[in-house]
């Protein structure tokens, strides 16, 4: 069926989302509740066995989904929440600019809260808790569950794209080796990353530009790619707020499980684009997760100016 194939991908197109909508007797808004649970089941949380799932309509009228996502065997700050999985599965397929309703299994924790500060506008987007006691719960905005919040505006002017609008981040790659002096891969994927590299540095250095990195101005992308060749970006994006922000290759993790990626160890390489001499830099970070993901995977570093 239509819908499950859609559920899939964690986006329903604005038609079938009007024309679910409009069979079950209700507006849009109306139905994200109802998907919660479905969003739930595409959570990945090892650790807590506990399955937050977020839905949301954006303005140009797509559903998104989010899981929560945990790393047995790595600090907890490398979890991806579902609020958080939810604005990048927005990011990566250019949805909004605007989130304007949203529903969430549980009561966003206040990393989430935080982290949806860097949507322009939240304080106005809708919210609904869909585990709460009362059978109907009602949409509040955001701004109930924060009041007063540090933001985006508190450091940046008013001006600077945030999340969900267009960055164009001015990065040049430097001029440097890239297979021929770091070797062949020992995985036995070097025949596909030499057909894919050109795909893999683009695909990072896009997702490098389109970075959400206002604070730092250390904009950073990864680009991974599976042992069929297919690729998957996500970019890195901060918070005004600096931990809850989302490392570059959390969010290419994202892209990968929203195009319905599977395991993670069919990951067998990734590219990641960052700034020379960043003050703020992914690459350690980035080692560590793939290598406990999909130890496998070979990440290359490819340096901007
Ligand atoms: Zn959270």
């Amino acid at each position: 069926m239509m819908m499950n194939e859609q559920i899939s991908n964690y986006i329903i197109s604005a038609s079938d989302a009007e024309s679910m909508a409009e069979s079950k007797g209700l507006t849009v808004p109306q139905l994200l509740p109802s998907l919660v649970k479905s969003a739930q089941r595409l959570a990945r949380p090892p650790i807590s066995n506990f399955r937050v799932g977020a839905v949301g309509l954006a303005s140009d009228g797509r559903i998104f989904f989010g899981g929560n996502i945990e790393f047995p065997g790595l600090p907890l700050h490398h979890s991806i929440h579902a609020e958080q999985f939810l604005i990048t599965n927005l990011a990566i397929h250019g949805g909004g600019p605007k989130l304007l309703y949203m529903a969430v299994s549980a009561a966003p924790c206040g990393h989430c809260r935080q982290f949806l500060q860097e949507l322009r506008g939240v304080s106005d987007t809708q919210i609904v808790i869909t585990d709460q006691p009362q059978e109907n719960p009602n949409y509040n905005p955001v701004s109930s569950i924060l009041p007063n919040p540090f933001g985006p505006l508190d450091l940046l002017d008013q001006e600077m794209p945030l999340i969900l609008e267009k960055h164009d981040n001015q990065l040049t790659i430097k001029d440097q080796p890239f297979i021929s002096e770091n070797g062949n891969l020992s995985n036995g994927y070097t025949e596909l990353l030499e057909k894919n590299e050109e795909k893999l540095k683009n695909k990072a250095l896009e997702a490098a530009r389109g970075s959400h990195a206002p604070y730092s101005r250390c904009p950073s992308g990864v680009a991974l790619m599976d042992c069929e060749g297919n690729v998957y970006k996500g970019s890195y994006m901060e918070s005004a707020a600096y931990n809850p922000s989302m490392m570059p290759v959390q969010a290419a993790l994202v892209a990968y499980m929203v195009s319905g990626g599977g395991g993670y160890e069919r990951i067998v390489a990734a590219v990641m684009v960052e700034k020379e001499a960043a003050m703020v830099r992914q690459e350690d970070t980035a080692r560590l997760l793939l290598n406990n993901v999909s130890p496998k995977c070979e990440l290359r570093v490819v340096l901007c100016i």
